[in-house]
């Protein structure tokens, strides 16, 4: 039997290539769990006073991140929202099952929120309205902007501080490249956790998982039982592809240098916060859309909701 290398005394079960360690479960489960909370203290992400919104999809990543602040932060300040798409055969009652059992179990408040209520249409629907008129806006766009606006909006109606959501490094290394490889800085800036919130209708979102790596959120929600998700988003497909050539590329470099996922995002953060961050502390309060209110980029009349929403001849004031 290979010993565990941090404690000396259980099984190893897992292999750190990054970190070069064999380790057992509970010095595995206890790294992560540490390794998220050097990142929260670092960013400042969340202090203990604050009410804490955890965005959830219900995926294994969801599964860790709820596990992981369960030990970093009072339960009785923390909520759970997740959004029903109204995705045929992707949104399944037993998916929520675990959310409403670990909730009730922890006595934490579940906001559900169907699109089908919140917008009067669900994404399908929308997703068949913008074909019928030809719009050529993929259906991750649409669910995209209305799932960030419904969680803006439950974070605001209760009064949270904070939105967590259960990003990986994975996904973090991807947008930031995708960011940089579409010349876009604002996004760049805005993916960094100390960029500024442009607007004091926005709740301010953080990624305590950020420097987790994604085979570690599978690992360690296999490791504590947990069931996964076997159901793909139909839409998946469209997904944009740079994405998807980024994530095939970053596996294969991680695969012969381990640890370059730390090293791209470490180093990426470093630059944001050396040469952009003080420009982005400078830019005013956002402008609020002329239809529904809500802050909108510089130079917009109309938010990004409105704007879709009207192209898809369904024009309604969306809360915020
Ligand atoms: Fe939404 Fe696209 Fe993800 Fe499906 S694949 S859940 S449409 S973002
Ligand atoms: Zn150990
Ligand atoms: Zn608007």
């Amino acid at each position: 039997m290979k010993v565990c290398e941090v404690c000396g005394a259980r099984e190893a079960r897992v292999f750190q290539r990054h970190s070069g360690k064999s380790l057992c479960a509970e010095c595995f489960a206890r790294d992560v769990v540490e390794r998220v909370r050097s990142e929260v203290v670092r960013y400042g992400m969340f202090s203990p006073s604050e009410r804490l919104l955890l965005a959830l999809s219900g995926g294994k990543d969801s599964f860790v991140l709820m596990e992981v602040i369960k030990e970093l932060h009072d339960v009785g300040k923390v909520g759970i929202v997740t959004i029903v798409e109204g995705i045929e055969g992707y949104n399944r009652e037993e998916d929520l099952e675990w959310l409403k059992e670990s909730s009730k179990a922890y006595g934490i408040d579940l906001h559900i929120v169907t699109l089908s209520e919140f917008l009067g249409y669900s994404l399908d629907e929308v997703v068949r309205l913008s074909s019928s008129r030809d719009l050529g806006v993929s259906p991750c766009t649409y669910c995209g902007v209305l799932r960030r606006r419904a969680i803006n909006y439950v974070a605001r109606l209760h009064g949270y501080d904070k939105v967590l959501t259960a990003h990986n490094l994975d996904d973090e290394v991807q947008t930031s490249l995708m960011n940089i490889l579409r010349g876009d800085v604002a996004r760049l800036i805005q993916n960094h956790p100390l960029s500024p919130t442009l607007s004091r209708y926005f709740v301010k979102r953080v990624k305590p998982l950020r420097k987790v790596y994604e085979w570690e959120t599978s690992v360690y929600a296999y490791l504590r039982g947990f069931k996964f998700q076997g159901v793909e988003c139909p839409y998946i497909t469209s997904r944009p592809t740079l994405r998807a050539e980024l994530r095939d590329y970053l596996y294969e470099v991680e695969v012969s240098k381990p640890g370059t996922l730390l090293r791209v995002l470490e180093a990426v953060d470093s630059y944001v916060e050396r040469v952009l961050l003080d420009k982005a502390s400078r830019l005013p309060e956002l402008p609020q859309c002329e239809f529904c209110g809500s802050p909108t980029a510089y130079g917009r009349r109309l938010c990004v909701t409105c704007d879709l929403l009207s192209r898809l001849g369904i024009l309604r004031a969306i809360p915020y």
